[in-house]
């Protein structure tokens, strides 16, 4: 037997799964079938009020939406939030659906001309990964006889302690290293470029949050200390986020409320350069991972050398992470139910596993579950974000998650 991840707050308790207050097979008949993701728009609604609650008032939330770009989704996240951060060209074009230009930011490394382009034409604020981006970017601008929006994506020299994608502190292909920023800020000012500020992301999916304390006023000081290099007054600082949510036994959530009184603490300690600048940050998973399931039916219970296999219709072509395979080392359990039984007596030692044929879909391996009949739904929890469209869906051939979008209104 091995242990799974703590349920959600939202979901613990429930007798009969429910999210955002509808029976999870009302939802399914909604989806038309399993598998499916269903989003509960109201817990995202009560994540970034407590947030913002949280933060100092003059720090604007940002949503990556590389996260969750699911339409219905993104367009209620794109009113509860100040900023949308996007990654591609396909996500700016996503953005400019539901966020005026203004309000998006564009980072990533190789974009496109075309990329870089549309951005410019837009209006949105290009986050230079390098001095080549920051080259090219001016000369499109040049061409179409627009000024681009820059912002200078900083490689720091430090990194977000327990973060499960370090970004910072070491040779990277995310932005610039933090000793050549002065010289390139310089360059972009004298060219007339419209500089926007500094981008500074030190890592991702922590838990850990006096790390983020650390790491928010470790920005704010390479913040203060570049832009006196290059001196100029940065208008605006991203300083990145990294809050995480517990998927595995043992995990605790982050304290946002010390985050956000730690973080006022260290804007009212901040260098004069950065008096006037205003400031950002950017999540994506904690603002939505916990709000998403994702529901998948049982085909077939089997027995193999004296264990017992859940062999469900989805897989790791939907849900990749909860398979262990999506920047994990050890393989570890997320939080996995019975929906019809949440509250079920404990019958069955079990994996769970895709209709993949290959060994990596095992959704959860050796967990107690109730007892387990053919056509009951496994819930896995955790799965609002970084789900369906970072999971390889092609694979296989079987047929794409569907979504579901329970709005806060509902
Ligand atoms: C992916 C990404 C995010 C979002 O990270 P989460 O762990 O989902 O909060 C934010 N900023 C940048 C630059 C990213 O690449």
């Amino acid at each position: 037997m091995k242990p799974v991840g703590p349920i959600p707050a939202g979901f613990a308790g429930q007798s009969r799964l429910t999210v955002g207050g509808v029976d999870f097979a009302k939802l399914l008949e909604r989806a038309g079938d399993t598998p499916a993701f269903l989003y509960d728009g109201s817990a995202m609604a009560v994540r970034v009020a407590r947030l913002r609650a949280a933060l100092p008032p003059q720090v604007r939330v940002h949503y990556a939406i590389k996260a969750n770009p699911y339409p219905p989704l993104l367009s209620a996240m794109a009113g509860l939030v100040d900023g949308l951060d996007v990654a591609s060209g396909g996500e700016l074009a996503m953005a400019l659906t539901v966020k005026p230009a203004a309000a998006i930011s564009f980072a990533g490394p190789g974009k496109r001309d075309d990329e870089l382009s549309a951005a410019i034409t837009a209006g949105a604020t290009l986050h230079v990964e390098s001095e080549g981006e920051a080259d090219r970017a001016l000369a499109i601008g040049d061409r179409l006889g627009l000024i681009p929006s820059i912002a200078v994506r900083v490689n720091p020299d430090f990194e977000l302690r327990g973060s499960g994608m370090r970004m910072g502190g070491r040779a990277s292909p995310f932005g610039i290293d933090a000793v050549r920023v002065p010289a390139l800020v310089r360059r972009l000012v004298a060219t007339g470029a419209d500089w926007h500020g500094f981008h500074i992301f030190a890592g991702s999916q922590t838990l850990d949050s006096a790390a983020i304390i650390d790491a928010q006023a470790a920005t704010l000081a390479l913040a203060g200390r570049l832009a006196e290099e290059a001196g100029a007054v940065p208008a605006f600082v991203n300083l990145g986020g990294g809050f995480g949510i517990p998927y595995f036994a043992g995990d605790a959530a982050v304290d946002v409320e010390r985050i956000g009184q730690a973080l006022g603490e260290a804007l009212d300690r901040r260098g004069a350069v950065l008096a006037d600048t205003g400031f950002a940050v950017e999540l994506g998973r904690w603002l939505v991972g916990e709000a998403g399931v994702y529901c998948t039916r049982v085909i077939d219970v089997k027995e193999s050398g004296g264990e017992t296999f859940v062999v469900v219709d989805g897989g790791l072509h939907h849900q990749l992470a909860a398979s262990g395979n999506f920047g994990t080392v050890v393989r570890r359990n997320y939080p996995v139910a019975v929906a019809e039984r949440m509250d079920g007596a404990p019958a069955m030692t079990a994996s769970v596993v895709g209709c993949l044929c290959t060994p990596l879909d095992r959704l959860a391996d050796r967990v107690v579950l109730p007892e387990v009949a053919v056509g009951d739904t496994i819930v896995l929890f955790q799965a609002g974000a970084y789900g369906a469209t970072a999971s390889p869906a092609a694979f296989l051939g079987h047929p794409p998650a569907r979504e579901v979008f329970v709005a806060a209104s509902e």
